[in-house]
């Protein structure tokens, strides 16, 4: 071994030199432990509603936008969700928000990726054909609208709000790009009860819902994709 250390090598180059040879099936057990954490992250599932937290729901929405052109992400915000709490309580606000996990993954169906971000914002991305979307768009803001009847036959009166961003038409696979495109489409149609589909424009909006966008790190759903 010390021949092959260059002349005048100290007893600090020595033990450098150890600790890195020590440090070698180390860093294998480290990359081991980051691809398991990485993929413990992504298997994690938000607790109330059994949705795809972020980490796993940018890994599915990512494959689905790399492999097919046709693929659509969505952005859902229920409307004047605040007051549900406020006038109902937190227990039933938790039920409406079940309600529309379930609404949104029986409309999506099993292929999609399907996500709570956080609060009452969910993400979705899966595959619409180009002449199909208006009317899934239009279906899919009538079921989240339908009363949600609690286990006491209590019924609430629900709504949200729907904006799409579709890889093709807008000419990119970046997740990150088109969930904030369908995030601008959703605050234009903001308690309107109709779908917007983000249009060239929104990929470059200035603001989303008064929030500045544009640079990384603007806007919240920037954190994961
Ligand atoms: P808008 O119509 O503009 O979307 O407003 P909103 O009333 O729906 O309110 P907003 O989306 O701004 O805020 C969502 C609220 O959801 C804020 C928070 O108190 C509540 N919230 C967040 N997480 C939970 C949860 O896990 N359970 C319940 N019950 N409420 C939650
Ligand atoms: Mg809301």
């Amino acid at each position: 071994m010390d021949s092959a250390l260059p002349l005048g090598t100290g007893s600090a180059q020595r033990a450098l030199l150890l600790t890195t040879l020590a440090a070698v099936p180390l860093t294998g057990w480290t990359l081991h432990a980051v691809a398991l954490h990485r993929k413990l992250a992504a298997a994690r599932r938000d607790p109330l509603t059994g949705l795809l937290g972020r980490d796993g729901y940018t890994v599915k929405a990512r494959q689905s936008l790399s492999r097919y052109a046709d693929t659509v992400v969505i952005m859902c915000d229920l409307d004047h969700f605040k007051s549900i709490n406020d006038t109902l309580g937190h227990a039933v606000g938790d039920a409406v928000i079940a309600a529309t996990a379930d609404r949104l993954s029986t409309w999506a169906g099993s292929r999609a990726a399907v996500g709570r971000l956080g609060g009452d914002e969910f993400a979705l991305t899966l595959r619409i054909a180009p002449e199909r979307r208006q009317a899934r768009l239009a279906h899919l803001v009538h079921k989240l609208a339908e009363p949600v009847v609690l286990e006491d036959d209590r019924v609430v009166q629900v709504a949200a709000s729907i904006g799409a961003a579709p890889g093709d038409s807008l000419s990119t696979t970046n997740l990150s790009v088109l969930q904030r495109a369908a995030d601008v489409a959703l605050y234009k149609g903001k308690h309107t009860g109709r779908a917007v589909v983000a249009a060239p424009e929104d990929l470059t909006a200035a603001s989303v819902n008064g929030r500045r966008a544009g640079r990384p790190g603007a806007h919240p759903l920037e954190r994961t994709a």
